[in-house]
């Protein structure tokens, strides 16, 4: 049984591209839970605009390394096969929960199943944006990817959907502001159910 005061861990996962970076910041804008997203640490390359400690904390493959030695990460993966890390900092979650937030990881399939060993109660949430085409659309207009990056992000994509499966709940991102809507009405279901639910 968690303690009363306790938060809730969210995991949301979904092919790269499917949207959900965007769909979690209306998310933190539009819900009126506690929310908190959980900042993963990663090796790879800052995007433009992107910035160090909001949207990750980019790390050298080394300092990664150290950091992974020392037990600092509640799980972290190779996403891509291609020798770049992301991985979630486990103090930043039980400083969360313990502060009764509800802690979101937007974190691959794998990096998910490594979680709910720890976390079973964890709220699993699945988005994904109807078609591979449409994956590759977005994918392409984000224009942050090269060509190969594109092909990996897609090929990828066709084992995550299979993985859906793990997920209690599955969104089809459509509209942003719809997608985060009914997540926002998932979790406020559990705002309501006893503690150990
Ligand atoms: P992810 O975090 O899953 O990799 P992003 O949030 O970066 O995906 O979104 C990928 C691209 O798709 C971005 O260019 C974003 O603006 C766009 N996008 C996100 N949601 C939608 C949507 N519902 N309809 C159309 N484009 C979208
Ligand atoms: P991107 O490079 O597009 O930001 O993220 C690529 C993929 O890495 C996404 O599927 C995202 O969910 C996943 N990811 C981001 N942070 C983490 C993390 O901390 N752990 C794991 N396992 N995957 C992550």
């Amino acid at each position: 049984m968690r303690p009363a005061n306790e938060g809730r861990l969210v995991i949301i996962s979904g092919p790269s591209g499917a949207g959900k970076s965007t769909v979690v910041r209306e998310l933190l804008r539009t819900c009126p839970l506690p929310l908190q997203l959980s900042v993963s640490a990663t090796t790879r390359r800052p995007r433009p605009g992107e910035q160090d400690g909001l949207d990750y904390h980019f790390l050298t493959h080394e300092e990664f390394a150290r950091r992974r030695a020392a037990g600092d990460f509640l799980e972290c993966k190779e996403v891509f096969g291609r020798g770049d890390w992301y991985g979630t900092l486990a103090a930043t979650v039980t400083a969360g929960l313990g502060g009764g937030k509800w802690v979101i990881l937007e974190i691959d399939v794998q990096g998910a199943l490594a979680v709910l060993e720890r976390h079973p109660d964890a709220i699993t949430i699945f988005v994904h944006c109807g078609s591979l085409e449409e994956l590759e659309k977005r994918l392409r207009l984000r224009g942050t990817e090269t060509e190969e990056s594109i092909g990996r992000r897609l090929e990828v994509a066709r084992c995550e959907l299979r993985d859906a499966e793990h997920y209690r709940y599955k969104i089809v991102n459509d509209t942003v502001s719809d997608a985060a809507a009914r997540i926002c009405e998932i979790l406020a279901r559990y705002a309501t159910r006893p503690q150990n639910v």
